[in-house]
């Protein structure tokens, strides 16, 4: 099994690059983001609960999140491992995620980190509004926002998976195409 984080701020291209890397590597591609609008989209309780915190654009509790992604691995079988998008996003969710690895005889082989300059990302994100109609995206406070809390709490990761030898930093500017062969090169050196 290889299980991989696709890491880097909103707007830096992660999910779009998640699905073409999880097709071509066969693994299972899970983002709490999708997760969590799902809810939202079916009107749950949980939904409702989380989606004014999202629009915010602050992150919903940790427990929430953990809960989600052990679900999903449990009830995924054959794969060839996991490619986790917006998840962890906090050193909590990360040491959560390495402890439910290591008891199913698994763990993180490798964090590929986009990088993007700030004005990209912020670009970015107003056009995906005009398409997605996502709230969190329309509203350049939120947007400004969620970038702040992504330095705050979502950073730190690195310094962490650095300390691990897994941290794998990869230029995010430029086209789609160009960059999903920069990811899939890498992909390809995982062991
Ligand atoms: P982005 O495209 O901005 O990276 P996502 O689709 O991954 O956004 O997530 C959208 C929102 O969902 C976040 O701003 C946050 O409110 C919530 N969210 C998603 N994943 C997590 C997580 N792992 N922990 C806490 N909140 C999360």
């Amino acid at each position: 099994m290889v299980n991989v984080l696709i890491f880097g701020p909103p707007g830096s291209g992660k999910g779009t690059q998640s699905v073409r890397l999880a097709e071509k590597f066969n693994l299972t591609h899970l983002s709490t983001g999708d997760m969590l609008r799902a809810e939202i989209a079916a009107g749950t309780d949980l939904g409702r609960k989380m989606s004014s915190i999202m629009s915010k654009g602050e992150l919903v509790p940790d427990e929430v999140v953990i809960e989600m992604i052990a679900k999903k691995i449990d009830s995924t079988k054959g794969n060839a491992g996991f490619l986790f998008d917006g998840f962890p996003r906090t050193v909590e969710q990360t040491v959560a995620l390495e402890e439910m690895l290591k008891r199913r005889k698994m763990k993180i082989n490798s964090m590929l980190v986009l990088e993007v300059d700030h004005d990209e990302l912020v670009k970015r994100l107003l056009f995906r509004a005009e398409q997605s109609g996502r709230p969190d995206d329309k509203d350049p406070e939120v947007i400004e926002n969620r970038i702040d809390v992504y330095k705050q709490k979502t950073e730190p990761i690195i310094n962490y998976c650095r300390q691990r030898g897994i941290y794998q930093p990869v230029d995010g500017m430029g086209s789609i195409e160009d960059i999903f062969g920069r990811l899939a090169g890498y992909m390809k050196k995982i062991k």
